[in-house]
C-alpha cells in the first residue's frame, strides 16, 4: 500500500528527491564521495549551494537586492536571531499575533527591545487575520513581523500589508515556495526547510541588504546575517546535506511548473479537503473560510472520544500523522507540495465512510447535499 504522510514537519519529500538522494548517496557527481563527506570549503560543496541558491532566486524572483542565506538553528532560533539582526538602535518592532508560532515569536523578540503587538487575533480564538484596518502600525518600529502561515492553528494570509518605510519580515516557514510572492515587498523572509524544501537542519534567510549591518553587538557570530552574507553561508559549517537536498527539492519544483503551479496544486487539494470537512456534521474547522490555510488544514471531530479511533483508523489507510499540534489538539492535515493529489482524495474517501460511520442519527441525511 502507499502511505501518505500528512505530518507538519519534518514532512513528506516528493519521491523523485528520494530516489536521487538514493541513486548518489556513496557517489555525489561521481565525486567518489558522499555528500555526507564532502567538506564545505571543497569547490564540489560550493557548486552545490550556488546551485541551490541561483534555482531558488530563479523560483521565487529574488531580486539583487535581496540575498540568499543558509543557515542553521531552525525558525525558533531566528525568532530571537530576527530581533538581534534588525531592532537595530531603535529597539523597537511591531509583531502582528496570530496564533501558536507568532506568540512564540513574540515572546523570544521581548527579551531584546520594545515589542508592540500591533494587531492580534487572540480575541477571536485564532480565528481569522486581524484585517489589515485594525493594525496600528508604528512608524519607529525597525520591523513589522508577520507569520504568513499558522501551522498549529490553520491560518493564513491570503494578502499582504503595504507599511510605509518599515521593513516587513515574514515567518513563512510553512507556506515557503507554495505560491508565488513578490519578495521585493519583504525586508527578511526566513523559513525552516523541513515542511518545503526538504531535510530539518536549514533555515532559509533571506533578506535585503540594507538591512545587513545593524546587528546588536551581542548577536552571536555564526548568525550575524551580515557576516554570514559575507561569506556565502560559510562562516562555520552549514547543513551540508540539507542544502544539497534543498537543491534537488528546488530543481523539482521548477520541473513542475514552479510556483503558480504549487499554487494550483495546493489550492485543489485544500479546497476537496475543506468541502469535505465543511459537509459533514461529524468535521467542523473553526477557521473563516477566507482566512483558511492551504498548508495546514486543522479540523476537529464533533465527538473527540472519536478521535483516536479516527487516527488509528486513519493510519490502516495508510494515512498518517493527522494528529494536531500538541498545543491546540483536534486533527491536521499537512498538504504541502510533496503530498500529492492523490493522498488528498484517499484522505478524503476515508473521512467520508468514517462520517457515515459517526455522524449522529439523522444529521448526515439532513447535511448532505
Ligand atoms: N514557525 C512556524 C510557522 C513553524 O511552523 C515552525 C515549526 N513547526 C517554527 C516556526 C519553528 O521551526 P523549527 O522547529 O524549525 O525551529
Amino acid at each position: 500500500m502507499e502511505y501518505f504522510n500528512f505530518a507538519a514537519g519534518p514532512a513528506q519529500m516528493p519521491k523523485a528527491v528520494l530516489e536521487r538522494i538514493h541513486e548518489e548517496f556513496f557517489n555525489c557527481q561521481d565525486s567518489g564521495q558522499s555528500i555526507l563527506e564532502l567538506p564545505f570549503t571543497s569547490d564540489l560543496y560550493g557548486a552545490i549551494a550556488e546551485r541551490a541558491e541561483n534555482r531558488l532566486r530563479q523560483l521565487m524572483g529574488i531580486p539583487e537586492s535581496h540575498r540568499v542565506l543558509f543557515l542553521q538553528g531552525g525558525a525558533y532560533a531566528h525568532f530571537s536571531l530576527v530581533a538581534m539582526n534588525l531592532m537595530g538602535a531603535t529597539r523597537q518592532a511591531d509583531y502582528v499575533e496570530t496564533g501558536h508560532w507568532s506568540t512564540r515569536a513574540i515572546g523570544e523578540a521581548r527579551r531584546y527591545g520594545r515589542v508592540t503587538v500591533i494587531a492580534s487575533a487572540e480575541e477571536n480564538g485564532f480565528t481569522r487575520i486581524p484585517p489589515w484596518k485594525t493594525w496600528r502600525p508604528n512608524r519607529n518600529a525597525a520591523y513589522c513581523h508577520i507569520t504568513t502561515n499558522e501551522t498549529a492553528d490553520g491560518l493564513q494570509y491570503h494578502w499582504l500589508p503595504v507599511l510605509e518605510g518599515v521593513p516587513l519580515v515574514a515567518d513563512m516557514t510553512s507556506d515557503f515556495l507554495t505560491r508565488p510572492l513578490a519578495v521585493d515587498s519583504f525586508g527578511v523572509i526566513y523559513a525552516s526547510a523541513q515542511k518545503n524544501v526538504g531535510p530539518a537542519g536549514l533555515t532559509i534567510v533571506i533578506i535585503r541588504q540594507d538591512l545587513l549591518e545593524q546587528a546588536q553587538a551581542c548577536t552571536p557570530t555564526i548568525f550575524n546575517y551580515g557576516v554570514q552574507a559575507a561569506s556565502h553561508s560559510r562562516t562555520n559549517t552549514p547543513p551540508t546535506f540539507a542544502v544539497y537536498a534543498a537543491g534537488l527539492v528546488f530543481d523539482w519544483i521548477q520541473a513542475q511548473g514552479g510556483l503558480e503551479a504549487m499554487a494550483l496544486n495546493n489550492c485543489q487539494k485544500s479546497r476537496l479537503l475543506y468541502a469535505a470537512i465543511d459537509r459533514s456534521p461529524v468535521y467542523s474547522c473553526p477557521v473563516e473560510s477566507a482566512c483558511r490555510s492551504l498548508s495546514n488544514v486543522c479540523f476537529q471531530l464533533s465527538d473527540p472520544v472519536l478521535e483516536e479511533r479516527f487516527l488509528t483508523d486513519a493510519e490502516q489507510h495508510g494515512l498518517l500523522n493527522l494528529q494536531g499540534h500538541g498545543a491546540r489538539g483536534g486533527l491536521r492535515a499537512s498538504l504541502y507540495n510533496a503530498m500529492p493529489l492523490a493522498g488528498v482524495e484517499r484522505l478524503v474517501d476515508y473521512m467520508e465512510a468514517f462520517s457515515s460511520r459517526h455522524a449522529p442519527s439523522g444529521l448526515l441525511q439532513s447535511a448532505t447535499p
